[in-house]
C-alpha cells in the first residue's frame, strides 16, 4: 500500500488515538493534532518507538485561525495531507430550554465548524494530488437524536450532511469522504456516565458490551485504504447492534 500523509484531530487519547495507531500500523506517516502538546509528545515517543513517522501539531479546533496555522506549518515541514480523520469533539449536556448560548455555540464551532474548515484546509492538497480520503467522525446519537444533547446531536448529524455534500463535490478527483457513527465507546468521554447508566445502555446493545476505541480505529483504516475506493459519502454505524 502507498505511503500517505494523515492528519488526525483529537489523537492524544481515546478513538482519535486509537486511529492514529491503526493507520501508522498500516504504513501512513502521522500528523496528530489536539490542545495538550504534553499528550501529543508522549503519544508520539510512543508512535515512533514502534517505527512510526509522526509530527506533533497544536490546534484548536474552536479556532479558525489556530486550524490555518496548524495545516499550514504541518503541510510545509512535513508534507501534504492526504488522509483526514476529524476526530475531535466536545460535549456540553443540558436540556435545550436551559441550555446557555455559550454552550451551543462551544460545541457547534468546536465539532462541526471545526472540522469543515478541516477540510478545507486538507481538501487543497488532496485536490493537487488528485486522491483524498476524508473520515468524519459522528455519532449514533447524529442519526437518532438524545435528549439533553441538542448541541452535540446537531453537530454530529451536521457531520453527516457535511459529508454527503462535500462526497459529491469532491468525487470527480478521486476523494472520498465517509463519516463513521460509533455506538458508545470506551473512552473519558463516556466514563463519567454512572454505572447504572452504563448498565442501561448495555440491554440496549446487541452485542453486549460498550466498543472499544479500536472498533473505529479499524472501520477508520478501512475507509483511508484504497480497498475503499468506491465507498463515498456513506455513514457506518459501528455500534454493536445498537441502532440499525
Ligand atoms: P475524548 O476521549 O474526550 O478525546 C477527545 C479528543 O479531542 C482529545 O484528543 C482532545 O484533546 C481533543 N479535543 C477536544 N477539544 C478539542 C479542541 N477544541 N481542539 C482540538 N482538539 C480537541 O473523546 P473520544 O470519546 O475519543 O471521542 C472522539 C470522537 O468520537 C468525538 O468526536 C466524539 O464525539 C466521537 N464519539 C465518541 C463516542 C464515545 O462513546 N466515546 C461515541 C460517538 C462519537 P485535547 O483536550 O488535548 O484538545
Amino acid at each position: 500500500m502507498s505511503e500517505r500523509i494523515a492528519f488526525v484531530t483529537g489523537a492524544s487519547r481515546g478513538i482519535g488515538r486509537a486511529c492514529a495507531s491503526s493507520l501508522a500500523a498500516a504504513g501512513h506517516k502521522l500528523v496528530i493534532a489536539a490542545r495538550n502538546v504534553d499528550q501529543l509528545e508522549a503519544f508520539a515517543g510512543e508512535l515512533r518507538a514502534s517505527g512510526a513517522t509522526v509530527f506533533v501539531q497544536p490546534i484548536d479546533l474552536a479556532s479558525g485561525d489556530s486550524i490555518a496555522e496548524a495545516f499550514a506549518r504541518a503541510q510545509k515541514d512535513f508534507g501534504p495531507v492526504t488522509i483526514l480523520v476529524n476526530n475531535a469533539g466536545i460535549t456540553k449536556d443540558g436540556l435545550a430550554l436551559r441550555m446557555k448560548r455559550e454552550d451551543w455555540d462551544t460545541v457547534i464551532q468546536t465539532n462541526l465548524t471545526g472540522a469543515f474548515l478541516c477540510c478545507q484546509q486538507a481538501m487543497q492538497s488532496m485536490l493537487k494530488a488528485r486522491w483524498g480520503r476524508i473520515i468524519n467522525i459522528s455519532s449514533i446519537v447524529g442519526e437518532t437524536g438524545n435528549a439533553g444533547q441538542a448541541n452535540y446531536v446537531a453537530s454530529k448529524a451536521g457531520l453527516i450532511g457535511l459529508t454527503k455534500t462535500l462526497a459529491q463535490e469532491l468525487a470527480s478527483r478521486t476523494i472520498t469522504v465517509n463519516a463513521i457513527a460509533p455506538g458508545f465507546i470506551e473512552t473519558d468521554m463516556t466514563h463519567v456516565l454512572s454505572d447504572e447508566l452504563k448498565t442501561k445502555l448495555l440491554g440496549s446493545i446487541p452485542l453486549k458490551r460498550l466498543g472499544k476505541p479500536e472498533d473505529i480505529a479499524a472501520a477508520v483504516r478501512f475507509l483511508a485504504s484504497e480497498e475503499a475506493s468506491y465507498i463515498t459519502g456513506h455513514v457506518l454505524d459501528v455500534n454493536g447492534g445498537m441502532y440499525m
